[in-house]
């Protein structure tokens, strides 16, 4: 028997390496791009309907749209359309990942959607034809169906799987407001011309790939690293003083989460990181704990 509705669970990401390379004539950046998923997750459920249609809840449900420029909206319209099926399927999105916060969240929806509709649609996708599906609807998309750690390339979607040696403890401190990924890589090419340095190619860096192969976080946060960070801080300066008060309260190392504005705080062991997370309650607008890696999008 067909199920009448499909839940998949998707992680939200943290870039551990984003560096970015110079405006490409088409206005993309190459990217040499580290993604770790971590346990902070959304939930999408997929039931027919008589029409497409998208609700969302959670805290930032208000700036979630719900038309057809939802990336969970466009996963379930591009899978019908490869496949011939009949789009009419109502999504509804439980949203805990921060919207605008630089953790892909909506790229999250959109691989949960396609997962959700292909189980529900049983097309019979391969692996590789649902992750061609994810990279046309953005960058990040991909990434979050297969979750866990990635060397991503490109504009950030060729992805090569990493080998994680162990546990992180990490804590995100969610702003108030989101940033636009694209203002901030607008901001980052801005400072570039101002500085008139040379940008050089991103390129992984062989050190962090070990530190994560090792599962090690002292050696993590020696070579974690953010290109976008300045341009975040330019666009939002108030995220300095978090930065600061995660590294005073025994952070390993603190940045900006991709685009911002949530950062993040590694920590050395679980103790620590409740300790990071309570010197940062009232900081900023929400503190949450967790651990990496995490799956990518599984139905549950
Ligand atoms: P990234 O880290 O991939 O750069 P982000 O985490 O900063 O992205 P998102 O939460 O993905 O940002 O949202 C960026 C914008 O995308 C939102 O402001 C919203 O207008 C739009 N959007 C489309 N679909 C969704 C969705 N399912 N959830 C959240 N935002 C969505």
């Amino acid at each position: 028997m067909k199920p009448v509705s499909v839940t998949v669970r998707v992680p939200a990401k943290v870039n551990v390496q984003l560096a970015v390379g110079a405006a490409r004539p088409d206005g993309f950046h190459d990217l040499a791009n580290v993604f770790l998923a971590v346990g902070l997750h959304d939930e999408v459920t997929v039931t027919p309907a008589d029409a497409l249609r998208v609700t969302c809840s959670g805290p930032d449900a208000d700036q979630v749209p719900l038309d057809r420029t939802n990336l969970a909206a466009r996963a379930a319209l591009a899978l019908a359309e490869r496949y011939g099926r009949d789009p009419a399927v109502h999504l509804h999105i439980a949203k805990d990942i921060p919207v605008a916060g630089g953790m892909a969240g909506g790229s999250a929806d959109g691989a949960a959607a396609l997962l959700a509709c292909d189980t529900l649609w049983g097309t019979g996708a391969s692996r590789a034809e649902l992750l061609d599906i994810c990279a046309e609807l953005g960058s990040d998309v991909p990434f979050s169906l297969v979750g866990g750690a990635a060397l991503g390339t490109g504009r950030g979607e060729k992805l090569t799987p990493l080998e994680v040696g162990g546990t992180f403890h990490w804590v995100f401190a969610l702003a108030d407001g989101g940033l636009s990924t694209p203002a901030v890589f607008r901001e980052f090419d801005r400072l570039a011309e101002e500085s008139g340095r040379e940008i050089p190619e991103p390129m992984p860096s062989d050190p962090l790939l070990a530190a994560l192969a090792k599962g090690d976080p002292h050696a993590l946060a020696a070579t974690v690293s953010n290109d976008l960070q300045p341009a975040a801080l330019s666009l939002r300066p108030s995220l300095a003083a978090t930065l600061a008060a995660g590294r005073e309260a025994g952070a390993l190392t603190a940045l900006v989460s991709g685009s911002g504005p949530t950062t993040a705080f590694l920590a050395p062991d679980a103790p620590s990181a409740t300790k990071i997370a309570e010197a940062l309650t009232g900081v900023c607008r929400t503190v949450r704990t967790t651990t990496a890696p995490a799956p990518g999008a599984t139905v549950v």
